[in-house]
């Protein structure tokens, strides 16, 4: 099962994560050109290996450690990083779409610091 970036992640985006990630699967890495303007990172499905690295170090709690185990609200975003491809600009379009999607459609959760996003995730 891998694991999944949830919406804390937007507006901190501080690739810890990355930095920790022994397959480099969580992508845009600040070295890719979509970093800029993506909206949160992603985690590739078939590349996570499931060590699970990357949950402690992430300072907001974004990443559920299996598409089960990640909240009802944050489903959609199970696709997005599915469909996430760097370098890709259709595959990272779609899934950037989803993502401003669940923004627009979760205006609760955007008005909460993502600091403390993860804590609604449970509301
Ligand atoms: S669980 Fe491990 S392999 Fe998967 S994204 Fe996190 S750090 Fe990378
Ligand atoms: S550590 Fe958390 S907030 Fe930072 S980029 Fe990774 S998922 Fe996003």
């Amino acid at each position: 099962m891998p694991f999944v970036i949830t919406d804390p992640c937007i507006g901190t985006k501080d690739s810890a994560c990355v930095d920790v990630c022994p397959v480099d699967c969580i992508h845009p890495r600040k070295d890719e050109p979509e970093f800029a303007t993506t909206t949160m990172l992603y985690i590739h499905p078939d590349e996570c290996i499931d060590c699970g690295a990357c949950v402690p170090a992430c300072p907001v709690a974004a990443i559920y450690d299996s598409t089960d185990s990640t909240p009802s609200s944050q489903k959609t975003l199970i696709e997005a990083n599915a469909l996430y491809r760097a370098g890709e600009a259709a595959a990272v379009e779609k899934a950037e779409d989803i993502v401003k999607a669940h923004m627009a459609s979760h205006p609760d959760l955007m008005a909460v610091p993502p600091s403390e996003r993860a804590a609604a995730h449970a509301k």
